[in-house]
């Protein structure tokens, strides 16, 4: 009786999309629910450990949920030595899943900043980018999810972020279009107001708006 009482502390202090969450047999009956949906027979062998791989594969696609993007750059290194040029992570290979049809989103992301007194470990940005990837997203609120963090958390004079990706729900269904790759830039402080910086981090980026697409 006291640890059921014990439990549904726990469960009251959880947001309500964790509070909601479905067990793991849950999911793979929804699973199988698909896999009937799709024309198949769930029971043959071939599909038999398919649900319980598909719910490790969503483990790993939407690991972000679980992970706080603002706590990975609040570790900031304050000795620049006067450094207050332009920071860029460049092509930061990213996999995400649209949030419209849960397809595949792969693509790149440019990620800058002007430092203002502090800087922050170049790995940490990556992280930042992975950890909204793997959330369901459209590549817009990802853009603007990466800029606004970094320019929150690390004050700096300007921060730059270009995302180039492709879209599997454009290119294996719907308008079957392969080759398309949708590009999304969210620029803030020196990098909106200033068109001088915003060119020096376009030349260093590579103009993506050219089309030259390595990734796809
Ligand atoms: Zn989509």
């Amino acid at each position: 009786m006291a640890a059921k009482e014990n439990l549904s502390v726990v469960s009251d202090e959880k947001d309500d999309v964790s509070k909601d969450r479905p067990t793991r047999d849950e999911a793979e009956a929804a699973i199988r629910t698909l896999i009937q949906w799709a024309g198949d027979d769930p029971a043959r062998e071939g599909l038999l450990d398919t649900p319980a791989r598909v719910v490790r594969a969503y483990e790993e696609f939407f690991n972000g949920y679980s992970a706080c993007p603002k706590a990975l750059l609040e570790r900031t290194f304050e000795e620049v030595d006067g450094y207050d040029e332009i920071v860029l992570l460049r092509d930061i290979r990213f996999e995400s899943h649209c949030e419209h049809h849960m397809a595949p989103i792969i693509g790149k992301a440019h990620v800058a900043y002007l430092p203002h007194r502090r800087v922050v470990g170049i790995s940490k940005l990556a992280r930042v980018v992975e950890v909204y990837a793997k959330r369901l997203q459209i590549q817009e609120k990802m853009t603007a999810q990466v800029a606004n963090l970094i320019d929150e958390v690390l004050q700096p004079k300007g921060t730059a972020v270009v995302i180039e990706a492709a879209h599997q729900c454009m290119t294996t269904r719907g308008v079957h279009k392969s080759g398309v790759t949708m590009v999304t830039s969210r620029m803030l402080g020196a990098f909106r107001d200033d068109a001088a910086t915003r060119r020096e981090f376009l030349a260093m980026v590579g103009n993506p708006a050219a089309g030259q697409s390595p990734f796809v």
